[in-house]
């Protein structure tokens, strides 16, 4: 079944490159569907994660927040909370968690927050990072995704931090090697560690999820952080809520277990969490978006909107963002932004994820 899944979203992938067009992504992703199918979308009480075994191979990897349980998911924000009190205290780093074990980050994608914060967790941990420069290395000259990654783990790198604009590539390279891959955002379809991150911010605002209503407001249909979110959140027992312009919110995730919500500011309102997505430039269709002054008029997040919320919402946004569009500087800056906080839980987050596949003895 997840060779079926992944290899079919990697093949259509290369399908749609071969024939011209693009990086267009699929709506729904293998694993949606699958998900949909066992998600009781009427009835809240019995929403259910589906079985682990279905994504994550045989554990040793982290390729999505599909499939992770509560109690999974609860027992990684315990040891990211953790992490964020012994980071509070940088006297006691480097740890010793990852003493001689190397990780490679390898970004076929543009990244800031995610690649230097998976970097700067594994010195934490008191490991080494090794960074593939995608344009420099042996890809330019032809060489496969596959190929590299093999060349890595046969230089004795212990884990590999994958970001792709493909689904399915971390997929893919997790049932070649035989070291854990870390799924850094792969195409629309997920971006695990981002959404954790997200929970833990949220649970340490509320000192809770269960019984949160969260507004994913922007672009969903482009967005892996959306989809991450949507599962994680759903699973921990949030009430997920989607706005934005109707072709960038695609009806079929209410199939997930989302709600579609048409009145923006009435849903501000009601929302404990303003989750911002950004314009996804680099993945959009012609055609979607009118104009981003529309935009920034219909959804984007200003004094006036910002004025909505109740007292104690708060607002985040995974970054990057663009200024103006999705929310302006002054709300970015504003005491209910939570966007530098979820940062420097990406930190503990991504040492939690790494303690959790790379602690112990090498095997
Ligand atoms: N940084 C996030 C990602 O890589 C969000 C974004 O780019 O909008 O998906």
């Amino acid at each position: 079944m997840v060779e079926e899944t992944w290899f079919g979203v990697l093949a259509e992938y290369m399908a749609r490159q071969q024939a011209g067009l693009g990086e267009e992504v699929a709506i729904m992703t293998y694993d949606d569907v699958e998900y949909s199918e066992r998600f009781d979308y009427n009835d809240n009480s019995k929403q259910q994660a589906p079985g682990k075994e279905t994504k994550r191979v045989d554990g040793r990897h982290f390729l999505g927040t599909y499939g992770l349980s509560a109690d999974e998911i609860d027992s990684l924000l315990n040891l990211a909370e953790y992490y964020c009190r012994v980071n509070n205290d940088s006297a006691s780093l480097p740890l010793e968690v990852l003493r001689g074990k190397m990780l490679a980050n390898l970004f076929f994608e543009p990244s800031t927050r995610t690649r230097l914060s998976f970097a700067r967790a594994a010195v934490n941990l008191g490991g080494e990072v090794v960074e593939l420069e995608s344009k420099m290395s042996s890809l330019v000259k032809g060489e496969s995704v596959l190929d590299t990654a093999l060349t890595l783990q046969a230089m004795g790198v212990d884990a590999l931090v994958v970001r792709h604009a493909a689904a399915g590539v971390p997929a893919f390279l997790a049932h070649s090697l035989s070291i854990p891959i870390i799924n850094a955002g792969d195409g629309a379809h997920e971006h695990p560690t981002q959404a954790l991150l997200d929970l833990l911010t949220i649970r340490q605002e509320f000192g809770r999820l269960q019984g949160l209503t969260a507004l994913l407001l922007g672009d969903i249909r482009h967005s892996r952080v959306a989809r991450s979110n949507l599962y994680a959140m759903r699973t921990c027992g949030l009430r997920v809520r989607l706005a934005g312009p109707p072709t960038l919110v695609p009806e079929e995730m209410t199939r997930l277990g989302a709600e579609l919500a048409p009145d923006v500011d009435g849903a501000l309102r009601e929302a404990d969490v303003v989750y911002v997505l950004r314009i996804q430039h680099e993945r959009q269709q012609a055609g979607m978006l009118p104009s981003l002054a529309e935009y920034r008029s219909f959804y984007g997040i200003d004094a006036r909107r910002q004025f909505l919320l109740s007292d104690k919402a708060v607002i985040m946004h995974p970054g990057p963002i663009n200024i103006g569009v999705e929310l302006t500087a002054e709300v970015y800056a504003s005491a209910r932004s939570r966007v530098l906080r979820q940062v420097s839980n990406g930190v503990a987050v991504r040492m939690a994820v790494l303690h959790h596949l790379l602690s112990g003895p090498r095997n």
